[in-house]
């Protein structure tokens, strides 16, 4: 099983010194800057002017400068821009000021694995990876607790370069919470897993089947809504508190059954096999080439998949019920 560390593992004066640059004042870079400077260490930003973001990192009291310049002043740099701009923003601004001895940092593997980031002689990686948005990170830090988060090692880094990723992932709060061991490849291919095939893709084709069965044969969409879209929430609720044994403790014996006896004809066998051929083309970086040669086309399947999506019969019934529910905080995009 995975090795796990925790604070005591961990020294954060192998930070001592040392310059850590935040690229991007985001979900993650919002809290892993303030996380590290309530640690006592010493964080700039790079961050683009003109932005929310920009005088969201001034009003922190941070003094945030270019890409280019937080590189340039920075021991530590962690990349926290969206994935898919990273390549560009690494070859462009990045990677030209990187000097030997600079440790290069991400929180998601997907450049670094599928050689969009690929560091200069005398750089290493290393990820750490908090498992929960940002404003968690934040959150838990505050009350003294921390976010459980990954940490891997790039290919060619040594241990200095571990103590450092160690030393990172106790300032933002991690090693409270603990932190395991893994790879940028393992924690790149089961990340597109999970949301390609059960969190994103396979959850949201699923409710669109299960309501469209229901609507096809004459029930009405408000009735579909709930039974397929609605009431999922409470189902994840459970399993997120006590697993697929507590969801099932507590429905109703006759949910209980129709689970044991239904569920297994609707994952079927040929249903598994597809998940290996998803997972043979993260393997394969065929996804990856995909996506990056989407986003280089300036993303326009994307974009008509995006206005198809949104405008399914499912999202409108869903917005004017939803409107009914005071309870919910609804959000419109
Ligand atoms: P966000 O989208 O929240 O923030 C991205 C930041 O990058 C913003 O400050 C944004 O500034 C800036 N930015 C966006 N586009 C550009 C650009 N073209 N040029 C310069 N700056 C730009 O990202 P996240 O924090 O969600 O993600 C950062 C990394 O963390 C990713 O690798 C992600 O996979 C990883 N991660 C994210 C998690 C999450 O829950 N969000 C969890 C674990 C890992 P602006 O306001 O100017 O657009
Ligand atoms: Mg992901
Ligand atoms: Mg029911």
């Amino acid at each position: 099983s995975a090795k796990i560390y925790y604070d005591n593992d961990a020294d954060l004066s192998h930070l001592k010194g040392k310059t850590i640059a935040i690229l991007g004042y985001g979900s993650q870079g919002h809290a892993q800057a303030q996380n590290l400077r309530d640690s006592g260490c010493d964080v700039i930003i790079g961050q683009r002017a003109g932005s929310p973001n920009y005088d969201l990192a001034v009003s922190h009291k941070f003094k945030p400068t270019s890409v280019e310049d937080a590189v340039k002043a920075a021991d530590v740099i962690n990349i926290l821009l969206p994935d898919e701009v990273q390549g560009d923003i690494y070859r462009d601004s990045i990677k030209p000021h990187l000097k030997p001895g600079n440790v290069l940092m991400c929180s998601h593997g997907f450049n670094m694995h599928f050689g969009q980031v690929e560091p200069p002689q005398g750089v290493e990686t290393v990820l750490v990876a908090p498992k929960g948005p940002g404003h968690l990170v934040r959150s838990e830090y505050v009350k003294g607790g921390g976010v459980p988060s990954l940490i891997a090692l790039g290919e060619g880094s040594g241990e200095v370069t571990r103590q450092i990723g160690l030393a990172y992932a106790k300032g933002i709060g991690g090693t409270r919470g603990g932190v395991i061991e893994t790879t940028i490849a393992e924690e790149t291919e089961t990340d597109l897993f999970g949301e390609q095939v059960v969190l994103c893709g396979g959850v949201s084709e699923l409710v669109k089947a299960g309501f469209d069965t229901l609507v096809e044969a004459g029930y009405q969409p408000e009735m579909a809504y709930f039974e397929c879209m609605h009431e999922l929430k409470l189902i994840v609720d459970l399993f997120y508190q006590g697993g697929l044994s507590y969801m099932r403790y507590s429905v109703s014996n006759t949910a209980e059954f129709g689970d044991y006896t239904r569920g297994p004809r609707i994952i079927t066998d040929e249903t598994r096999k597809v998940m290996k051929d998803i997972l043979t083309e993260i393997q394969t970086g065929q996804f990856a080439r995909d996506w990056i040669l989407e986003n280089r086309a300036g993303t326009p399947a994307f974009k008509s998949v995006r206005r198809r999506e949104r405008d399914l019969p499912i999202e409108h019934v869903g917005r004017k019920l939803r409107s009914l529910m005071s309870w919910i905080d609804a959000k419109e995009v």
